[in-house]
């Protein structure tokens, strides 16, 4: 991939000021930087994939398409890590005259998408990503990965250090029983 500075900037000259006109869009890019700060994030340098459409407003240019991109994601229950491909819309408007509701704005004949794919891909990154639907997490004792779709339930024989735990979650759920009585 070749080094640009501003990689999400497209020139429109050719659209300024000719409202109806249209123009489709490709920019094969990456962040530069490490994008989200979760179990999911996107590499600095992953390809990111824009496909904009571009039309000429009275107001402005009005951007619209996708982004995809993959991210390097942990499993937030067995830990594993995985490729968690992340595809995003958006639609922005940039205006000729800086407005109060709008962020974006045509500069110098050119439009930068960067901010606008960026915000759509945090968004589209998962709190708690998972590799796979019916993942079943890790044993809580032997922190073995579990079998998928299996459902984990405590030994018959308790380890000593266990009972003490065992007697909470009887508790816990005793109390549970019992509180829609009290309504
Ligand atoms: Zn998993």
């Amino acid at each position: 991939m070749s080094v640009h500075a501003m990689p999400f900037q497209v020139g429109v000259r050719d659209l300024v000021g000719k409202p109806g006109q249209m123009r489709e869009h490709e920019l094969d890019v990456a962040f530069g930087d490490r994008v989200g700060e979760g179990l999911a994030v996107v590499a600095a340098q992953e390809p990111v994939t824009v496909d904009v459409r571009l039309e000429s407003v009275h107001e402005g240019i009005l951007a619209s398409g996708s982004a995809s991109v993959t991210a390097d994601a942990e499993c937030s229950r067995c830990l594993e890590t995985f490729r968690l491909p992340v595809q995003v819309d958006f639609v922005e408007l940039f205006a000729y005259i800086r407005a109060e509701d709008s962020e974006f704005q045509v500069v110098d004949d050119v439009i930068d998408l960067e901010q606008v794919v960026r915000d759509a891909v945090v968004l589209a990154l998962p709190f708690n990503p998972v590799d796979r639907p019916d993942c079943a997490g890790l044993d809580p004792i032997t922190g073995e990965r579990l079998a998928p779709g299996t459902e984990w339930s405590p030994p018959e024989q308790i380890d000593p250090r266990w009972s003490a735990l065992r007697g909470l979650l009887d508790d816990d759920e005793a109390a549970q029983t019992r509180a829609p009585e009290k309504e």
